[in-house]
């Protein structure tokens, strides 16, 4: 709904559905849906709760973080200006609301996004605060409501907002752990890091009537497939036809319904005493942390390179692929294929090796190196079906008792019309919070390409190496050209404002390790380059083996606890 002129502005609406124009007052008292064609409009937080929650039971959680700019992100404004502007203009202090309060009697946590505010980004702080809107609720052993309304992860925040998509949805994990209820309701727009994690791997997904949901957004998909889009793509009535969604719910239903879903699943809630939760990590700690665990380079200290030759670096069609890895660095592999549910996606590769003698399960992106190879298997970007796959395997080496090998390297999930149908943004969020608590040691490395949502979902481990000339990104410096620049020819420099590199990633504690490539590069000397890659897998796994399950599922959940307040304690150096 848009005003129609300054000084009518209070007083009347026109209908982004129908353009009828209507009197405020009559469209606030119909929960601004538009009496004469049903159109949502989009809400505020605030209104939003005031809809919602019983009266005078809202108890509002408190919101006041440090400040955050962990990458010092400039693009044409730096970002602190525009966090500003987003504060004054919305009167936030951030891009979600949370709230103890009750609904239809039952009580219950909400969170609540405003894509008012920076479109409703996923940043540290909105993940800190979802976080312990979570941990609130398995406090108090009551129900986990969260509003989704978001064009996914905040890229001003670079790698660390997409380790959010794993900080919240570990947390879900612990409610799901406990036996208590999470909802989630689908508000216009979901999309992104925040669809593939807490907007869809939760025990009920509603949708609003009217709102669309996916992993990539309608103007990629048309980018990519060059075709226009079916009827009503990612609408809410054709997600649950696909299956997507629970159901459907027009907004003057949206109140009852959930009252009628929490008093349905209070009868079966557990009464015993309250698991104590996680501390979160003391900063003192975290900045330890966040220290570079090794120098890339092997000793000598390399002369910098620029983040865009890293960026080309990585997506070079000479460098080894995970098929040259199995080959290389490990023995026996014999692949599994297959998700069960109708699929085997070529990008994706998985099964069990041995790493000197030992069993272990390994899972990766698979690439090419000449382009039929590389279309045979998508680039590397994975179908729900490959993210089942992999969601599969990790399953099975935790039951069967083998530790699990990621090798990372995709341009991102892929963002089709058939992965969009197939549910890509549900398949992520599953892996992303399987992993989070998979009672089995898990290592990821970062080969080449670490594209957003897609990499996450193979990347939330014990510990995170990274090859020296990889990169690992909330979107690709193209896309971030796009949307913050005047075009697409900034890549270059979105390249260095993101802070992808293995040497910022390790600083920001997002990568424990960097594995040295030979001095050009790993695709001029892929057999030496295995070998580091060897020495580093073997070096840290070896150490995970003695530790019991349980207790490396805690420590996984500390490692991804801190990214919420790290934002403050680990800063990148400026370069
Ligand atoms: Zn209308």
């Amino acid at each position: 709904m848009t005003a129609t002129a300054p000084r009518e502005e209070q007083l009347w609406s026109r209908c982004a559905g129908c353009a009828s124009l209507l009197y405020r007052k009559r469209l606030r008292r119909n929960l601004d849906v538009c009496p004469e064609c049903g159109e949502h409009a989009r809400l505020s937080a605030p209104e939003r709760l005031r809809q919602l929650v019983d009266p005078g039971s809202l108890g509002l959680m408190p919101d006041q973080l440090p400040e955050t700019d962990p990458i010092d992100f400039v693009d044409v404004l730096p970002y602190p200006h525009r966090l500003s502007a987003a504060r004054a203009s919305t009167g936030l202090s951030e891009a979600v609301v949370c709230a103890t309060a009750t609904v239809g009697g039952h009580p219950a946590v909400l969170a609540v996004m405003d894509f008012r505010f920076l479109g409703g980004s996923l940043g540290c702080a909105v993940g800190e605060l979802i976080t312990r809107a979570a941990e609130r609720a398995l406090d108090d052993r009551v129900p986990l409501i969260l509003i989704t309304a978001s064009g996914g992860a905040r890229m001003q925040e670079g790698a660390l907002s997409l380790m959010q998509m794993a900080t919240v949805s570990q947390a879900i994990a612990a409610l799901r752990e406990a036996g208590l209820l999470t909802v989630s309701v689908l508000t216009d727009p979901t999309y992104g890091g925040v669809a593939a994690s807490f907007a869809t791997n939760t025990d009920l997904v509603l949708a609003e009537s009217g709102a669309r949901m996916g992993f990539a957004g309608p103007r990629v998909i048309r980018q990519v497939t060059g075709r226009a889009l079916p009827e009503g793509f990612q609408s809410a009535d054709v997600l649950l036809r696909h299956g997507q969604v629970d159901m459907v719910v027009q907004r003057r239903s949206l109140r009852g319904r959930l009252a009628a879903l929490l008093a349905a699943t209070r009868a079966a809630r557990p009464t015993r005493p309250p698991v104590p939760r996680q501390e979160p990590v003391p900063r003192r700690e975290r900045l330890a942390d966040a220290a570079p665990a090794a120098t890339p380079g092997g000793g000598d200290t390399p002369a910098v390179r620029d983040a865009w030759d890293t960026v080309r670096l990585a997506r070079h069609p000479g460098r080894p692929t995970t098929l040259d890895y199995l080959d290389s660095v490990f023995d026996g592999f014999l692949e599994l294929h297959g998700d069960r549910l109708g699929g085997d996606c070529p990008a994706v590769v998985g099964g069990v090796a041995r790493l000197a003698d030992r069993h272990v399960m390994v899972i990766g992106h698979q690439k090419g190196h000449t382009t039929a190879e590389l279309v045979a298997r998508n680039f590397g970007m994975a179908s729900p079906a490959g993210h089942r796959k992999a969601l599969r395997l990790m399953r099975l080496a935790a039951r069967l008792g083998l530790p699990v090998i990621t090798l990372v390297d995709t341009p991102g999930a892929d963002p089709g019309v058939s992965a969009e149908e197939q549910g890509q943004a549900a398949a992520i969020a599953e892996n992303i919070l399987t992993l989070t608590v998979l009672p089995t040691p898990v290592l990821a490395v970062i080969t080449g390409e670490g594209g957003s949502g897609g990499a996450l979902a193979l990347a939330v481990a014990d510990r995170v190496l990274m090859l020296e000339n990889a990169v690992y990104s909330v979107i690709s410096p193209e896309g971030c050209a796009a949307i913050l620049w005047p075009d697409r020819s900034a890549a270059p420099q979105a390249a260095r404002a993101l802070r992808l590199t293995a040497p910022d990633l390790c600083r920001l504690g997002v990568v424990d390790e960097v594995v040295p490539e030979p001095s050009t590069a790993a695709h001029d000397d892929p057999a030496e380059t295995a070998h580091r890659l060897r020495a580093a897998l073997l070096n840290n796994l070896l150490p995970l083996l003695d530790v019991p399950p349980a207790m490396l599922v805690r420590l996984r959940r500390q490692r991804f606890r801190r990214f919420g307040m790290a934002r403050a304690g680990a800063r990148a150096g400026a370069r």
